[in-house]
């Protein structure tokens, strides 16, 4: 790990983050969601989502990349969380309950793109709101990649306007959504180690555990780089913040003083970088002044209340990998640390870095290169995600 005094360049992703996690808390009541329902055929999609108080929807991703919607909607409920099959241009569909309010999933087939989203009152013997997501195909339109969801088969009803609905069965479960960062790449080549750089490592490491994740249909997952590519620090910050991530985790390779020190070891955001995060966010800039007009007490417990309640999800899901990691892979001493590296400064995204050993050590650097021996250290990584979202779905159906 290197490169830690960017805490500027990092600030504009912050600010991001923050504005859309005050707006939705300031908010002063809380929406139900009632019901989903889908209506429409392959040329033109409506997807309704039945409310009992008014909303407001943010698209953290339209689907233009690769198919997959992601929109919350930041003071509405849904515990307990709902999906369904697809009709018309939605292949599948679900709604989750996240931190930052519902969030509402959906893998579009391949010709399809969002035309519009607007809250309809209660109107026309209608007595409650309703917020629709109108979809609308494009022929021929080509994305860069496509949706990781089993196809549902498309069903072609010509004759149903868009308005008319029905009953959705579940089908698609709600997916977490993992953001795994490989530390470096491109010109920055990070630690240095006998048989290479760390980079390559980082990348290797993560794309097994995209692998491993992507066993599951629980997961969605998504990687700040794909290749030997450099990409800032306030982009993975981005990456994560659009992808609607449930758990940032960025993956490292340490480099030591001695060539004796090994072992794994887990950060999460310290006291200090969030107090630097705090700092950032009570200048003025146009972005704070947009988003965030109003007592600047009310402000600045709100945004202690998001810093602290991700906080503590990190934490507990630092301990979670920390105790998964013993035993399948050397532990350095005192294992879970704080620390203030800039990429686990998005404030509503629970995040920890792992750096899963010393290039500097040998043993370490040889486990890191061995497909093998490395899976041990990644499964370990992907059981104790498991049993985090395993542990948050229990505590919330509670
Ligand atoms: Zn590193």
């Amino acid at each position: 790990m290197r490169n830690r005094g960017r805490a500027l360049v990092a600030a504009a992703a912050i600010a991001a983050g923050l504005a859309a996690a005050v707006v939705t808390h300031a908010s002063a009541s809380v929406a139900g969601l009632l019901k989903v329902r889908l209506g429409g055929d392959a040329q033109a999609t409506r997807l309704v989502m039945d409310l009992d108080q008014a909303a407001t929807g943010k698209l953290l991703s339209d689907g233009a990349a690769d198919g997959h919607v992601v929109l919350v909607l930041g003071n509405v409920s849904a515990q307990g969380g709902l999906s369904g099959n697809g009709q018309g241009l939605v292949r599948a569909w679900s709604v989750d309950q996240t931190s930052n309010g519902a969030r509402l999933q959906l893998d579009l087939s391949p010709e399809a793109k969002i035309k519009g989203r607007f809250l309809l009152p209660p109107a026309d013997g209608v007595d409650h709101y309703r917020y629709v997501v109108d979809l609308v195909a494009v022929p021929g339109q080509v994305r860069l990649t496509s949706a990781r969801t089993t196809p549902v088969a498309l069903k072609l009803r010509p004759q149903i306007a868009p308005a008319i609905t029905r009953v959705s069965v579940p089908a698609m479960p709600a997916r977490k959504v993992i953001v795994i960062d490989p530390g470096h790449g491109g010109h920055d080549p990070g630690a240095l180690g006998a048989q290479g750089y760390e980079k390559d490592v980082n990348l290797a490491a993560a794309l097994a555990l995209k692998a491993r994740l992507e066993r599951s249909p629980k997961y969605r997952v998504v990687l700040t780089r794909e290749d030997d590519n450099y990409v800032p620090l306030e982009e993975r910050v981005r990456v994560a913040q659009r992808a609607g991530a449930d758990l940032f985790i960025s993956l490292h390779s340490d480099s030591g003083p001695s060539a004796d020190v090994h072992g794994a070891s887990v950060y999460t955001l310290s006291d200090k970088a969030s107090m630097r995060a705090a700092k950032f966010v009570t200048r003025e800039d146009w972005f704070m002044k947009a988003s965030l007009t109003g007592d600047r007490g009310v402000r600045d417990i709100l945004f202690d209340l998001t810093q602290r309640a991700t906080k503590n999800r990190s934490a507990a899901f630092a301990e979670t990998l920390v105790g998964h990691i013993d035993g399948h892979a050397p532990l350095l001493r005192r294992s879970h640390r704080d620390a203030g590296f800039e990429v686990l400064l998005a404030p509503d995204v629970p995040a920890v870095l792992l750096e899963m050993g010393f290039v500097s050590n040998r043993a370490d650097e040889a486990m890191l290169r061995d497909a093998a021996q490395r899976d041990r250290l990644i499964n370990a990584v992907g059981d104790s995600i498991d049993d985090y979202f395993a542990e948050t779905t229990r505590l919330a159906a509670r």
